[in-house]
């Protein structure tokens, strides 16, 4: 059994902002109706004890938890505070607690409580960004239309440019075709991050993302060779490799291209957007109910759900689950033709989520993911560039004395 040693509590269910690509009130799974807005004190304190527990068991050293929403700033300073002291005082002697915490940014700057309480536990903050103003608020709206980029600015200035500078974890940014790859990664520059996360939009094989809609499922080409379709999103993320791993100093850190070239010379990932890695990510959702990662919503209605709450089942329930077990194969786990392919051990078949194809068999996740043409051109192109500079490298060496 492989431990969980994330954590992804969803603390509130609500959100401030109607982004139009939002997987969590936009696509196939609409659960979030049903749930409550806050997760209840009883419940953090019961998931609390349950982390405790298996990191306890697992003599896990540290544990991740990572608080989600919805937005979940939305729970005000004084329930948040309460929130990670119950974590806090759980995981006390047991495991360290690193904490983060992913937001759209906005109450930041509208609540001077928020910062001090989060400086307090040591919450890092990663905020999501999609670029220039012009293509985040193309998306990121709030409810009556109007644009969110002057707020999510605001608040990245009270956060880069104050006393809690160090809480500051980076920028998360879906990727939009329609921007400029480089101006929209110039624009992210602005707000000097220490790290950005490029985000396909998730989609998969039956809901195709924009600019990809009636993909097929081709064999993947051969290293180096160019796929017979089109491959914007892989033409997108090269552009701003270029732009990154060109840089006369280092700007920022960019996970998936970090990752992938980690995974080139072998070594291994940390995220479950490539690599073989087994996952280590669950959910608990506001009611108590354990789930698994919340890009599987954009499949089929119910798809994160597990039938387990912490109430009435553990983590090592949880981690004996079919539906965990099913992501931590390795190779045994993709379908034939990524299991065949010389960039499996790199890509790993993408992100779980991206690989849903109904009818596939024996189940509708056993496809490669809908990125595959573009996951093998970008892969192969970081390859490229790397092998440049290890060539180069061997030719500079000089012989030992
Ligand atoms: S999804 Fe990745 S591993 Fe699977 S065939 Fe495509 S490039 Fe290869």
């Amino acid at each position: 059994m492989v431990p969980f040693r994330q954590f992804l509590l969803k603390i509130h269910s609500r959100c401030n902002l109607a982004c139009d690509y939002c997987y969590m009130y936009e696509s196939a799974d609409q659960s979030w109706r049903d749930r409550p807005k806050v997760m209840t004190p009883e419940t953090v304190r019961r998931t609390a004890a349950l982390i405790a527990g298996h990191a306890r068991t697992h003599r896990l050293r540290e544990v991740h938890v990572v608080l989600h929403g919805g937005e979940p700033l939305l729970v005000g300073a004084a329930r948040l505070d309460a929130m990670l002291h119950v974590l806090a005082d759980a995981l006390d002697g047991v495991a360290a607690l690193r904490l983060t915490l992913q937001t759209n940014g906005l109450r930041l700057a509208e609540d001077p409580a928020l910062l001090p309480v989060l400086a307090r536990h040591g919450v890092r903050i990663g905020v999501s960004l999609d670029g220039t103003a012009a293509t985040h608020d193309r998306h990121r709206r709030r409810p009556d239309g109007r644009g969110s980029h002057t707020g999510v600015a605001r608040a990245l200035r009270l956060l880069t440019d104050g006393p809690h500078h160090a809480l500051y974890a980076g920028l998360l940014c879906a990727i939009d075709l329609t921007a400029d790859p480089v101006e929209t990664y110039e624009a992210l520059l602005e707000f000097s991050p220490p790290r950005l996360d490029l985000l396909l939009p998730h989609a998969t094989w039956h809901t195709p993302p924009p600019g990809l809609g009636g993909r097929t499922t081709p064999p993947p080409a051969a290293p180096g060779a160019v796929p017979a379709e089109p491959v914007p999103y892989a033409r997108w993320l090269c552009a701003v490799f270029d732009r990154w791993y060109g840089a006369p100093r280092r700007e920022t850190g960019i996970r998936l291209f970090e990752e992938i070239a980690v995974l080139l010379l072998g070594g291994t990932a940390r995220s479950e957007s490539v690599g073989l890695t087994p996952v280590d990510l669950v959910v608990v959702e506001t009611d108590g109910t354990i789930e698994q990662a919340d890009s599987l919503k954009v499949t089929y209605p119910g798809a994160p759900a597990t039938g387990l709450d912490v109430f009435q089942h553990t983590f090592a329930d949880a981690a004996r689950h079919e539906a965990f077990r099913a992501r931590q194969r390795g190779l045994a786990g993709l379908a034939p033709v990524c299991a065949a392919c010389t960039r499996s051990t790199v890509c790993g078949g993408g992100l779980y989520a991206h690989r849903y194809r109904p009818g596939a068999t024996p189940t509708p996740f056993a496809a490669p993911s809908v990125y595959c043409a573009d996951l093998a051109v970008l892969v192969d192109h970081i390859a490229g560039r790397l092998r440049q500079d290890v060539t180069a490298l061997g030719t500079a060496a000089q012989p030992l004395p």
